[in-house]
């Protein structure tokens, strides 16, 4: 797949052939990607964890895979990684006022990687990335985003967007301090310059709900 740039936006590009299911839309998305059998762990998750948050956004915080709380619920990120990671987004928004920003958040993959129902989490297979990549690629066509965050290696060594940063995955903060760690400092200050970097002022934007009220 193919990202171009276009008045200085990156779009992601889809090869003609795969675009009956990139290019879903959003009800259809659910419909289809819900049902979701291509490999193993689709059939013992209890729920697809497909995408949250604002489609489209500007944002998309983008992780390796559901843990045991996001395949109970259905929801990325709504665990006590979720809340490091809304620490980390809250405390960004508020070191750059200026800069407004909407955002989702999804997984590389969108069933919980494990063996047997209730098992342990295991790192994904290359296999179960490779099958849910038209997945992510049809969450990056819906939320069009400006810029990526990876959260952890993983994502960021498969990652299909060009207008991508690297921070820690939130489990690892929360492993070594949490919410007042080192890593959720670095964190920060490195989302806050990357995004100020690259998101339009408040005043630059377009869509009127970003007008400035006096
Ligand atoms: S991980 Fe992705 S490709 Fe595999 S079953 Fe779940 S939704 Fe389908």
């Amino acid at each position: 797949m193919k990202q171009v740039k276009t008045r200085g936006m990156t779009r992601v590009r889809v090869p003609q052939g795969r675009a009956r299911t990139t290019q879903l839309s959003y009800a259809k998305f659910f419909f289809h990607w819900q049902k979701c059998r291509a490999c193993k762990i689709g059939r013992i998750a209890h729920r697809h964890v497909l995408v949250a948050g604002n489609v489209p956004c500007d944002v998309l915080f983008l992780g390796e895979a559901p843990g045991k709380t996001e395949d109970l619920k259905g929801v990325p990120f709504c665990g006590r990684s979720g809340e490091i990671l809304d620490y980390w987004i809250n405390q960004t928004m508020k070191e750059i006022p200026e800069y407004p920003f909407t955002h989702a958040m999804t997984n590389m993959i969108a069933c919980r990687p494990t063996d047997e129902l209730g098992g342990p989490n295991r790192v994904p297979t290359q296999d179960e990335l490779d099958a849910c990549r038209p997945r992510l690629d049809n969450v990056l066509f819906l939320c069009k985003p400006q810029v990526v965050v990876c959260l952890g290696q993983t994502a960021a060594s498969s990652c299909p967007f060009e207008s991508m940063i690297q921070v820690p995955h939130p489990a690892y903060a929360l492993r070594k301090g949490g919410k007042k760690s080192d890593v959720s400092e670095r964190a920060i200050k490195h989302l806050t310059r990357y995004l100020k970097k690259h998101l339009p002022k408040m005043e630059d934007k377009k869509c009127p709900k970003y007008k400035l009220v006096n």
